[in-house]
């Protein structure tokens, strides 16, 4: 039977293409977007992860339209890299509030709909610089980090509950987000890669597929690094 899902930030990126997986899988896919609007096949709700009430409204919206939420893949991310003697205040909360507190909030929502169905899959979208760190990314890499403490903490709590929430930490990715840095910073990082070459979205989703399905049932609190072997040693 098709399971209702909803990614955050499935509008575009990674979470775009783990949408479409698991719409291809047979799946009721629902994104959040911005303002985008959708990409075809897919249920839209405009919603913004660091708005409580923006987010009970798009539940509220996919439950009329394909029930409660069975699979969250808390994916919306955004990154504001500086080095930490310049990193205002503002740049630090900012990102904290969208990465991290973003995952809370959809989590906490979603597990309503999950306990009374006494089923549930939640994947959470970190990063390999989650235990490597990152210079410039003492934001970035403390919200990717809080996600192990987020899932973990879900899976001591609802784990009885067929509820399984697990972390998914990506290496490098061709998308917008990494489009964004300089071609310094993109051979250096493909100089620490020992598959040799960058990640691509579909093979996130992937990895995000099979924990989301029935097969990954006693796998719960685990972080599963897709990075091409960049991150080893964590
Ligand atoms: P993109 O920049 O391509 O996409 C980011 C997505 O997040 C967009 O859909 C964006 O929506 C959404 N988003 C950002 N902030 C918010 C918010 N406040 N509310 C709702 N949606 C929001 O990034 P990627 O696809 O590369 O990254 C996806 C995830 O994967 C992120 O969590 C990122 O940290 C993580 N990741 C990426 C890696 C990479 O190499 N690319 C590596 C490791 C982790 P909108 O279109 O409205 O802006």
């Amino acid at each position: 039977m098709a399971r209702s899902v909803l990614v955050t930030g499935g509008n575009r990126g990674i979470g775009l293409a783990i949408a479409r997986h698991l719409a291809a899988k047979g799946d009721n896919v629902a994104v959040t977007h911005r303002g985008s609007g959708a990409p075809e096949g897919l249920f839209g709700v405009r919603a913004d992860v660091t708005d409580t009430e923006q987010i009970d409204a798009a539940f509220k919206q996919i439950e009329e339209h394909q029930g409660p939420v069975e699979v969250l893949v808390s994916n919306a991310g955004i990154t504001d890299d500086t080095l930490l003697m310049r990193m205002s205040e503002d740049q630090f909360t900012r990102v904290l509030d969208a990465n991290l507190a973003g995952a809370y909030r959809v989590a906490k929502r979603a597990s309503r709909g999950m306990l009374r169905a006494k089923w549930g899959r939640m994947v959470f979208i970190s990063s390999v610089v989650a235990l490597s760190g990152g210079a410039g990314q003492v934001n970035y890499a403390a919200s990717k980090a809080g996600l192990v403490g987020v899932a973990r903490s879900i899976t001591r709590e609802l784990g009885s509950r067929n509820i399984t929430a697990n972390v998914v930490a990506p290496g490098f990715v061709v998308t917008d987000m990494t489009d964004a840095l300089t071609e310094e910073q993109r051979s250096s990082a493909l100089a620490q890669i020992p598959a040799g070459r960058y990640g691509q979205a579909d093979e996130i989703a992937n990895a995000v597929g099979f924990l989301a399905s029935d097969e990954a049932a006693y796998i719960n609190g685990a972080v599963l690094p897709v990075d091409g072997g960049l991150g080893m040693g964590h």
